[in-house]
């Protein structure tokens, strides 16, 4: 498994447009980018930090994984992202180390990228996301 950066910090929120002015106005980062991605029930806002990104998460479903996390949990750090290269072959590579994948094969994340969520429960706790940019 090769990881190469930690690609962006997923921050669930309950109001992406007060969350927006919070990263703006006080931290003075600037959003470039707001996208639904329907198949996570969330709308997302990235601001860019260095090379790492944060990715605002406002679900669009009480139902979906962001709506439950926000109810049990409130509002917070949801998941650290890194970038792999090989998605696909280091998936079943983690499978065969006892991690539980909540994605066997890599799927369509925001930004295009391809991406695999791990289970806390074999992560210690961290909800693990690894991407992989198709186009590099
Ligand atoms: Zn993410």
């Amino acid at each position: 498994m090769k990881l190469t950066h930690i690609e962006h910090i997923g921050i669930a929120v309950k109001d992406l447009d007060s969350s927006i002015r919070f990263y703006e106005d006080v931290l003075g980062l600037k959003c470039y980018a707001i996208e639904e991605v329907v198949d996570q029930r969330v709308k997302t806002a990235f601001f860019m930090v260095g090379q790492v990104k944060i990715e605002l998460l406002e679900s669009t479903d009480p139902e979906g994984p962001i709506g439950k996390f926000v109810e049990k949990r409130g509002e917070g750090v949801h998941h650290i992202a890194y970038a792999v290269e090989g998605l696909e072959e280091t998936l079943p590579e983690l499978e065969a180390k006892g991690i539980q994948l909540i994605d066997k094969k890599p799927r369509k994340g925001a930004e295009g990228l391809n991406i695999a969520f791990l289970h806390p429960k074999s992560t210690g706790g961290v909800l693990t996301e690894l991407c992989e940019n198709p186009n590099k």
